[in-house]
């Protein structure tokens, strides 16, 4: 019987990915997320329901528009099937509960704030900030997670953020990190508790230098953006996951 559930979770993941594309193409460009309906960038053709099918359509379409044959990037169906396998991980993870549901919704915050950071270098103000008082407001549906924690988490996840962020500006006189980063880990916070903040950050910031050092491999110039909340995002997912079991590892290595 929970197959069949699993079912359901997958099948609503999918639809939240199919709108996750839509957020991350409209909202930082100031666009409307519900009107009008999709159509094609280049024709302006719309996108009929039943070229609309999460993932499905991607590959019956064969990549192209209907009308005009221009390219649709692989990334859209990767961002629907990633909508999906998600919701089955998060009832995995935390039961078909009321936990489930905020931690998909967190989990796809995060995933939209790596897509946009990426593309824009930007973290928008109305995910981050609605997502803060949503985090404080699981602490009071988590069983594992109390209101001090989770206020404590966001304090320390914006506060540390931003404490990194003046000592880069003041040693290193450029921009380290921005508004936006601050307002992401005190989101991240709220969501995750105190202490997982630390964690976080410092999964982002291996993987962020690892990143880094390729791109300097590559021949990328010495001071290279790296768009930082496209990594704080999804260290902050993998410690949603296995957060507490890095922290017992590590801690039980002393
Ligand atoms: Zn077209």
């Amino acid at each position: 019987m929970t197959h069949y559930w699993y079912a359901v979770a997958a099948v609503f993941g999918l639809a939240a990915g199919s709108f996750l594309n839509v957020v991350v193409h409209r909202l930082p460009r100031g666009l409307s997320v519900v009107r009008p309906r999709s159509f094609c960038p280049r024709c302006r053709r719309p996108v009929s329901w039943r070229e609309n099918v999460p993932v499905a359509s991607w590959f019956a379409l064969r990549a192209r528009c209907a009308g005009c044959g221009a390219r649709i990037s692989a990334r859209y169906p990767l961002v629907e099937a990633a909508g999906g396998a998600l919701a089955v991980a998060a009832s995995i993870r935390f039961g078909f509960t009321v936990d489930a549901a905020f931690a998909y919704a967190f989990l796809m915050a995060l995933l939209a704030i790596t897509l946009i950071d990426w593309d824009f270098r930007i973290i928008p103000d109305r995910i981050s900030i609605p997502f803060i008082a949503a985090g404080l407001a699981w602490s009071f549906a988590s069983p594992r997670l109390g209101f001090a924690e989770s206020a404590l988490g966001a304090l320390a996840g914006g506060g540390g953020i931003f404490a990194i962020g003046e000592i880069y500006r003041l040693a290193r006189k450029v921009e380290g990190m921005g508004g936006g980063d601050v307002k992401l880990m005190a989101m991240v916070g709220a969501f995750l508790g105190v202490r997982l903040v630390l964690p976080v950050v410092l999964i982002a910031s291996l993987a962020g230098s690892i990143y880094g050092l390729a791109l300097l491999r590559k021949g990328g110039g010495g001071k290279t953006a790296v768009a930082f909340g496209s990594f704080l995002a999804p260290a902050a997912a993998v410690c949603l996951f296995a957060g507490e079991r890095l922290l017992s590892w590590y801690l039980g290595g002393f």
